[in-house]
């Protein structure tokens, strides 16, 4: 194992959650309509997400955690969307060269799933006939074993999950018609799940609890095209009383994202509410035209830019404003 691939791949993956996030991703890109999540030791130990979607062909097993090798660079559209994500078809292959990884899939065609072992980017042997389900099985284990100082500047399992966790839960929130489950490897309850035909606000109250979930009001942002925008959201209304909702949860073009400006507009415009102490729940899910996002932000960076986003920030602040009004009468 090279130095230079180890460092590479520590800098897309500093934590357990940045695998997982990259997994779910893969998960729903593969059009799943169920992803499970297990984790063991905060995800150090194991980190298994299993999904019911396309399956990956027998074919492209050996070079699945090679760099660069994606499936998603077919039309023109994917190569802008390329510059959105600002990488593609390194999140397996950074995972490779610091874990043990195993994939078991199956499509609908095959006649039995495929199951095979990676280490550094290469295929263990070749791939073995086994028993499985349409789908795919992504089992991450002893992720940082070769990379000592990761492992020591990690927090605890504990707290290592909490964020798997939080972004589960955030995923499953803005992923509608997916249903989600986690939880921890040896405990019979799930730490979330979600089913697949659950509505935003189910979901909201299953994340986030009851006060939160009935206390909403909804955001519709119409399609502008003059500044390449639209979304919907849910946020709380002025009679949720709360010191503790989280930060908020911001989708951009189906992806968690951060964004301090318009954050602190949102926040803003909830006025004397938030001079009480109080802090909304806020999810917000963008869609931006891609060309229009910051192509410079590095993989593991959420935090995002995008142009027009005065016009952006604005237009979400108007339409916050106008609901938390209708909603006082
Ligand atoms: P990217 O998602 O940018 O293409 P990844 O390294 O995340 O790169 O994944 C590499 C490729 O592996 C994907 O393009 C996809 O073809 C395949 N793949 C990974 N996970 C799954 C999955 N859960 N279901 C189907 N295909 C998958
Ligand atoms: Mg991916």
């Amino acid at each position: 194992e090279t130095v230079v691939n180890k460092i590479a791949a520590g800098e897309i993956i500093v934590g357990p959650v940045n695998a997982l996030k990259e997994m779910m991703e893969n998960s729903i890109d593969a059009g799943a309509s169920t992803v499970d999540i297990l984790v063991r030791d905060g995800g150090l130990k194991v980190l298994q997400v299993t999904d019911n979607g396309s399956g990956i062909n027998k074919n492209d097993l050996p070079v699945l955690c090679e760099r660069f090798t994606t499936s998603k660079l077919t039309a023109f559209e994917d190569l802008r969307s390329i510059q959105t994500y600002g990488f593609r078809g390194e999140a397996l292959a950074s995972i490779s060269h610091i874990a043990r990884v195993t994939v078991t899939t199956k499509t609908q065609d095959e006649a039995c799933a495929w199951k095979v072992s990676y280490a550094a980017g290469k295929m263990v042997g070749s791939p073995k006939p086994t028993a499985g389900r349409d789908g795919t099985v992504i089992l991450v284990e002893d992720l940082f074993y070769n990379v000592h100082s990761r492992l020591r500047s990690l927090r605890s399992s504990n707290e290592e999950f909490a964020k798997i966790l939080d972004c589960v839960g955030r995923y499953a929130i803005n992923a509608s018609h997916i249903g989600f489950s986690c939880k921890k490897f040896g405990e019979a309850q799930f730490a979330l799940a979600v089913k697949a035909t659950s509505t935003t606000r189910e979901r909201i109250r299953t994340v986030f609890g009851r006060t939160v979930a009935e206390n909403l009001v909804e955001l519709n942002i119409a399609e502008n095209s003059e500044i390449g925008v639209s979304g919907r959201g849910q946020v709380s209304n002025l009679n949720f009383v709360s010191k503790k909702s989280g930060s908020p949860v911001l989708f951009i073009n189906n992806r968690l994202v951060t964004c301090d400006p318009l954050r602190r507009v949102l926040y803003q415009v909830y006025g004397s509410y938030l001079a009480k102490g109080n802090k909304p729940f806020i999810f917000l899910s963008l869609s931006i035209r891609p060309d229009l996002v910051d192509v410079n932000v590095h993989p593991t960076k959420q935090e995002v830019r995008f142009l027009h986003d005065e016009e952006i920030i604005g237009l979400v602040a108007n339409q916050l404003e106008d609901a938390l009004a209708s909603e006082d009468t």
